[in-house]
């Protein structure tokens, strides 16, 4: 360890992990960090400062979010080496996890001291034990772009990624989403939880396509969201025809390079095969 703040009289950093919904989910150890400490860095003082009303905390809370950041985390280095007790919120969950702090975090490492950390609920692997897909492997891949065209080529990029996937989602563009994820990852079993540990806690599961359906019918639903997609399936690969009908879609909207390394990642064939179809259906096509 090096640094100014390696020494015992540095001041100590606590990324505290606060409900995401239902206030009984703060736990003792939340309680006595947020009340032990200096100062609060939170996103919003207004939404920190009714938590710790709710429980009695005096703290003061500070906001820190991405507006201030990197103005403020000098400070919050200077006030940690003049060995103030400083922990960090975010609004709900667990701060870093789609939420900032990972530069504070990152910064606190860099000046020689040991950030500490109290757990707390997060929504993506609250909704991955609810869903009733594999667990063993996953991979959290926070909010996807909100356009169709980015969207589609992120999800592409994760196409063969061998274990479930968690994603972020906001309401409006959910069942847009569901369809998107269903035509570059394949129609796979998915499960979507809103609501997670409040009033109106829902979680629906089937596969993509069906979900996408039901979400296009009923209209956006209220809340916070997060999807679920199974891995990817262990069969052999789409036939002929549909390996053929997937290019003739992407190479409408792409060039022949981008539409084949689309195809290969999310049809998991094999490039040069591809390649050689994608080929045929220019030739065809001329
Ligand atoms: N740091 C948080 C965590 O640990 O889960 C996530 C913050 S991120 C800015 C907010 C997103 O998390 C929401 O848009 C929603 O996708 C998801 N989320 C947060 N709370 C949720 C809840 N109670 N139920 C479902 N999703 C939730």
């Amino acid at each position: 360890m090096s640094g100014k703040l390696g020494s015992t009289a540095s001041g100590s950093f606590t990324i505290v992990g606060t409900p995401i919904g239902n206030l009984g989910d703060l736990s003792a150890r939340a309680q006595a960090a947020l009340s032990a400490a200096d100062v609060i860095y939170c996103e919003d003082t207004r939404i920190t400062g009714k938590l710790c009303n709710h429980f009695g905390i005096k703290t003061p809370c500070r906001a820190y979010h991405e507006h201030n950041a990197e103005a403020l985390r000098p400070r919050i280095l200077e006030a940690l080496e003049a060995g103030q007790n400083l922990a960090l919120v975010s609004d709900a969950g667990m701060p870093l996890i789609s939420d900032p702090g990972y530069k504070l975090v990152q910064a606190v490492i860099a000046e020689g001291l040991e950030p500490q950390v109290v757990p707390g609920p997060t929504a993506a692997t609250t909704a991955l034990v609810l869903a009733g897909l594999p667990s063993d492997r996953f991979m959290f891949a926070g909010f996807l772009p909100p356009k169709s065209g980015a969207r589609r080529k992120a999800l592409a990029e994760l196409a063969q990624v061998p274990g479930s996937l968690i994603f972020y989602e906001g309401p409006s563009r959910l069942a847009a989403m569901l369809a998107d994820a269903a035509e570059a990852l394949g129609d796979r079993p998915a499960a979507v939880s809103r609501e997670l540990t409040k009033l109106y806690e829902e979680t629906r599961r089937g596969h993509l396509s069906t979900l996408a359906q039901h979400y296009q019918e009923q209209g956006a639903p209220k809340g916070e969201i997060v999807v679920l997609i199974g891995p990817p399936f262990d069969d052999p690969g789409p036939s002929e025809e549909n390996l053929d009908a997937m290019l003739r879609r992407a190479l409408a909207e792409n060039s022949l390079k981008d539409a084949v390394a689309y195809v290969t990642n999310v049809s998991g064939t094999k490039k040069k095969l591809v390649y050689e179809r994608a080929l045929k259906i220019k030739d065809e096509n001329r």
